[in-house]
């Protein structure tokens, strides 16, 4: 696949959640980006300007995905909806020859299943990215070195309280990193006594996941590494939704350049 020439016209859709809105303003000033259309559930024909401000084009915002790429030739469809509707969506771009970059979570695997096979027969490139921060990436990466030597670990993730998919689709990724690399697994302990349910976490991977939801918090994880007498605690903060912005341009502008469909920006940041 090629990049096309010229402008990378994108549509974003769930244009007026709290990540459509700031994708908007980050779309509209990158070099090189159009934002040509904005697709939501809600605020049909309502200005997008009213929701992500001045500095976003004068676009209305629209409720028919199929109809809005015909109109608009768009090469790219950015998602930040919800996960029961995600696949959709990007089955629908791909069907239109347009590349998805999906930055919803939680998508059932027979969707991410679909999503693929879609990819590999229309030739249409697609990206489904977990976590745009970079720093997010490099914390997959650290995870990664630190399990061949200390490969007993747990994660920890932290998200706001609106959050609707439990585990974050950032920490189910740390944890299949995780048992992938490390030479052995741990033994549960077989006479722990489980005193209420879910004392230990989910089960991901054969690694623990806790999930804490609360007001105040935006994306966060920490994963805990023990040795014999030691342990090694990695974390990320994003701290601001700004942080997923840089990944979310370069994946739009890199998606075709790249083949079928692609978990997570890593090949990206070599
Ligand atoms: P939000 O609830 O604030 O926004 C979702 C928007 O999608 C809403 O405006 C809603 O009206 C719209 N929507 C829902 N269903 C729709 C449909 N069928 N068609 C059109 N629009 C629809 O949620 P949010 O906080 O912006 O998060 C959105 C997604 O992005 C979540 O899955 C979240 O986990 C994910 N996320 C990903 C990253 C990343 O880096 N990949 C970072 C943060 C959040």
């Amino acid at each position: 696949m090629a990049r096309p020439e010229g402008t990378i016209r994108v549509c974003l859709v769930g244009a007026c959640g709290r990540m459509g809105m700031e994708a908007a303003r980050a779309l509209a000033k990158a070099p090189g980006l159009e934002l040509s259309a904005a697709i939501d559930r809600s605020h049909c024909s309502e200005p997008l300007r009213q929701f992500a401000g001045p500095t976003v084009p004068d676009l209305e915002v629209e409720q028919k995905l199929g109809a809005a790429l015909e109109r608009t030739g768009c090469h790219v469809m950015v998602d930040f909806t919800h996960p029961g509707v995600a696949a959709d969506h990007a089955l629908t771009a791909i069907r239109h020859g347009v590349a998805p970059v999906i930055g919803t979570s939680g998508i059932a695997s027979a969707g991410l299943n679909d999503i693929k096979h879609a990819c590999q027969e229309a030739s249409v490139p697609g990206m489904i990215v977990p976590n745009f921060a970079f720093g997010a990436v490099l914390m997959m990466k650290f995870c990664e070195m630190a399990s061949k030597w200390l490969p007993d670990a747990e994660v920890i993730e932290m998200h706001h309280d609106q959050k609707v998919d439990a585990p974050s689709g950032t920490a189910m990724r740390t944890a299949e990193v995780i048992a992938a690399s490390r030479a052995r697994a741990r033994r549960a302990l077989p006479n722990e006594i489980i005193k209420a349910d879910g004392a230990r976490g989910a089960n991901v991977a054969g690694i623990k996941v806790h999930s804490v939801r609360l007001p105040g918090l935006v994306a966060h994880q920490m994963v805990m590494f023990g040795g014999s007498g030691e342990t090694l605690t990695i974390r990320h903060d994003s701290i601001e939704r700004s942080s997923f912005m840089p990944g979310l341009v370069l994946c739009v502008n890199e998606v075709w350049n790249l083949e079928g469909l692609t978990i997570g920006m890593d090949r990206l940041m070599t």
